[in-house]
This record gives structure tokens, sequence and C-alpha cells, in this order.
């Protein structure tokens, strides 16, 4: 009989739990269904395309072949169970609150047709309902949901699947890669074909260098963007070319305690899911709802300028145009160009969630949504809101030598450091020597950070008042 896994967020022959127990099952049929609805954004389509494309590959090496198909799941899996007499579906679960709750249902109707269906943790290091209070409640706070989640064993990363028994299909039923159109008409993602390699391979080579040169210094150097101390495995986890439970394993047996700041990261990302699946109405709505009467501002034009990269503070401009061009930005300078929006603009979160979204090769919901509520002094174990980052302070704390601004922001590269995290303010004479015109070459701010600042407190104060 043929067993269907059915392929989402898991683009990986190692670890991969529903391939591995499908391919035990009998004869598999591997099956990818686009679906407009999942709403992906451009640029993580571009890293889609290809990991499909690698992928595919991979399959075939282990002796099958992926079946494409494009439309509703909950309409496509009944047919290709019937057609192809599957008597299983396998699949792992992926948790984002609508995706969740349509698969249960596909789930379901499947079952109650006869079908054996099996879903699998494979994007986690635990599902998300196995970490929670003594009395059942979700944890709304990091620190005690890692050390909740420490007393759990983490199961064992599977083996790479080798050898699959693959089902014919029709491959006249099965769409090319070019038909789903991830990739763009007009070509703009010549920097994200510099900055990354959408493959399972290129996941492990990378980890495997992280875990050999970086790892030692990720704790001291992981907050300055100029050092590139963290991983920037963040796409290949997006999309499951790397499997989450074998970095963690291999990170505990080479480096027990070195590996502690960065076994961390990957359990804020847990947690993250944790939130969402819990509290899937934080997806549009502040967690907490004292900011549900917040008095956002509507500011198209300085909305425009954030994401154009065009504010006149270097480090956020920098890091803006670094998102646009690679499909990534370094955390450090998330929080910063978030809090920028949220504070000195005072523009909806959202706006910036959706942005990211659409710019982000590893546009997360889970994570983005978690980063931006807490960026925005609304989330669960969030920055309290009166802490505003002062983008300048930030700026020669965290680029102290300004490399990272001078590698986003040519038109500033003679500026000297002293000067480079407010060029605004530097004297006539320096700006005419480093060859800078401000409001020509580079924009005046679009805010006074010190009224800004004011401004957000006083608007925060309205919704203390309630
Ligand atoms: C406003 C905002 C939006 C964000 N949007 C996303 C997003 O859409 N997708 C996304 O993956 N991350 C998001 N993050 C979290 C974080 O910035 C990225 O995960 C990290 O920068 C990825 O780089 P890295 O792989 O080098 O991380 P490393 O420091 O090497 O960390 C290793 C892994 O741990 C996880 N991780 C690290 N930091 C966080 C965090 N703060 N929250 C949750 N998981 C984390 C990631 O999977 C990451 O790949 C956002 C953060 C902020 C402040």
């Amino acid at each position: 009989m043929t067993a269907i896994v059915w392929i989402r967020k898991d683009l990986r022959l190692h670890d991969n739990p529903g391939l591995y127990h499908t391919a035990e099952t009998g004869k598999v049929l591997p099956v990818y269904i686009f679906d407009e609805d999942d709403k992906i954004g451009s640029a993580q389509k571009w890293f889609l395309h290809h990991a499909l494309e690698s992928f595919q590959k991979r399959l075939k090496s282990a002796g099958s072949e992926l079946l494409i198909l494009s439309g509703k799941p909950s309409e496509i899996l009944p047919d290709i169970v019937e057609k192809y007499e599957a008597d299983s579906i396998h699949w792992n679960r992926q948790y984002e609150p609508a995706v969740f709750n349509r698969d249960r249902e596909i789930g379901e109707s499947l079952h109650k047709n006869g079908i054996s269906v099996n879903t699998y943790e494979g994007r986690l290091l635990l599902p998300p309902w196995d970490v929670k209070k003594n009395n059942g409640d979700p944890y709304k706070v990091f620190t005690p949901f890692y050390k909740a989640l420490q007393k759990h064993d983490i199961p064992q990363a599977l083996p790479a699947v080798k050898n699959i028994e693959p089902a014919s299909f029709n491959k006249r039923d099965s769409l090319s890669l070019d038909d789903l159109k991830l990739l763009p008409e007009i070509n703009w993602t010549s920097g994200m074909e510099k900055r990354w390699t959408p493959s399972e391979e290129a996941a492990v080579r990378r980890f495997n260098a992280f875990l050999d040169k970086k790892l030692k210094v990720y704790k001291s150097k992981r907050d300055f963007p100029s050092e590139e101390a963290s991983s920037a495995l963040s796409p290949y986890f997006a999309l499951g070319l790397l499997s989450v439970r074998s970095v963690y394993h291999s990170i505990k047996k080479s480096a027990e305690a070195a590996g502690e700041p960065f076994i961390r990261q990957l359990v804020w990302r847990d947690f993250a899911y944790s939130l969402i699946t819990h509290f899937p109405e934080t997806k549009t709505d502040p967690m907490n709802e004292q900011f549900k009467s917040f008095k956002w501002m509507d500011e198209s034009d300085q909305l425009k300028a954030w994401k154009h990269g065009k504010t006149g503070f270097p480090i956020v401009d920098a890091g803006m145009r670094e998102l646009w061009t690679t499909g990534y930005m370094h955390n450090r300078v998330r929080m910063i160009t978030g809090s920028f929006l949220t504070k000195d603009l005072l523009i909806h979160w959202r706006e910036g969630a959706d942005w990211f979204d659409d710019t982000l090769v590893d546009a997360d919901v889970a994570n983005n949504v978690m980063g931006w509520q807490w960026v925005a002094g609304s989330g669960a174990d969030a920055s309290p809101f009166f802490r505003i980052f002062n983008p300048t302070t930030q700026s020669s704390k965290f680029d102290p030598n300004g490399e990272y601004i001078r590698q986003w922001i040519p038109e500033l590269k003679h500026m000297p450091t002293k000067h480079i995290h407010d060029p605004s303010s530097a004297p006539d004479d320096v700006l005419e020597e480093a060859g800078v015109q401000i409001g020509r070459d580079y924009p005046e701010p679009i805010v006074d950070h010190k009224a800004a600042r004011q401004r957000a407190l006083d608007h925060y104060d309205d919704v203390k008042k309630g």
C-alpha cells in the first residue's frame, strides 16, 4: 500500500520524522502542496524555490520523487489519497494558528474515511503543549519556560533517510517547480543569491562551521552586527532545511557549557511557538491588553522612509538596507529598527511585522510576532515600553567603529567614526571632507529623537490612565 508524506516546512532528509516513519511503512509518495493562503513573503518565496529544487535532488538520491501540486490541501489531499489508494498519511506539524487548525480538520476528515493519519514533531525541540506550568497554564515569561524545558528530555534526532521505496505516480499529475512561480519576474534577488545557498547540505555546512569557529565567541560577540558572530541559521530553520533537535544535541555533545547562550536562543524559538499556540490572537492583537487602546500614528511617508532605509538614522537605515538586499537583518538591529518604528515613529508594530514577513528569508510567524510585540512593549516578557532605545547610543555601542554602517550606507563611507552615528550633527568641515551634504547625499533625520521619545511616553501615559 502507498503511504503519503505531506512535505511542508521540513525540506530535509535528516531528522525528518514524517519522512522517516513513512519510509518505514511501505511505498512512499512525497507530496508538496503550494497554497497561496499560506501567504509566504516575496523573499522567502525565493528561498523556498531553491530549497525545493535542492530537496527534489536529495529525494531523488534516496530513490524517490516529489509530487508537486498547488491549491487547497483540504481538497487536494483526499483526491490523491483516493487516486493512489493510500492507506496512511504522515506529516510534521506546523503551528501557525490557521495552518494548525486547517491541518487538524484535514486529519479528522481523512481519519473518518479510514485513513491512518500520523503527525510528528519535526519543527521544535518539544511540542508547544509539553512545557507548561504545574497548574497546566502556558508560560508568559521566558526564564521559567527555559528552566521548565530543561527538565524534559529532548528526543534524539533521527538518522537521515537514505533509501525510500517509491510509490509510482503519474508524472503528468505533478507541476514543475517553475509552475509555482515563486521567483520574482524582475530579478531583485542578487544580494540574496550572494548571501544564501538554500540547500540542506549548505545548512549543515553552515552549522558545522559555526560550531567549529564561532560558537566560542557567540556570547561575547553576538550583539555586534559587523562581527557576523551569530549562526545565520534562521532561514534554514524557518523552512526546515535544518533540524533544531540535531543542532541542539550536537551542541550539547561538543560544547555543553559554551553552548548554553546559543541553546537559550533555540529555546526562545520554542517559547515563541508556545505563545502563538496558546495565544493565537497575539498574531494581530497585543498580548498585554492595556495596549489595545494605544494611539498609533498613520504616517505613510515615515513608514516609507523606514522601509527604504532613509530615516537619517544610520544604524536604522543600515539595518533596513541589509534586510532589503540580503533578506536578513542582525538581531540587535532588528530590535533597534523595531523600536524606532514603534516608538520614535509610533507606527503600529503590525506594519513592521508585515514588512519583515515580506522581506525576510527567515520569516517565521511565531518568532516575528514575538519579536515585534517585544520591541513594541506589548508582548510576553516584553521590554518595558518606557525603555526606549536611543538609536545613536545603540549605534555607538554595538557598531563602535561604524563598520556595519559603512557596509550598508556607502554614502557615509568616508565619515569619521566619531560622527558616523549621527552625521547630521557633524561640523560642516567634517561633512565636506567626507563628501556628504545632509539632505542631498544622506537624509536629514525624519524625527528629533528626544521629542519623539517624549511623545511616545505621553502616548504610553494615556494607555496607563486607561
Ligand atoms: C522585531 C523582530 C522580528 C523578528 N523576526 C523573526 C523572524 O521572522 N524569523 C526568525 O527566525 N526570527 C526573528 N526574530 C528573532 C531573531 O532576530 C532571529 O531569529 C535571529 O536574528 C536570526 O539570526 P541567527 O540565525 O544568526 O540567530 P542566532 O543568534 O544564531 O540564534 C540561533 C537560532 O535561535 C533562534 N533565535 C535566535 N534569537 C531568537 C529570538 N529572539 N526569538 C526567537 N528565536 C530566536 C533562531 O531560530 C536562530 O536561527 C525577530 C526578532 C525581532 C526583534
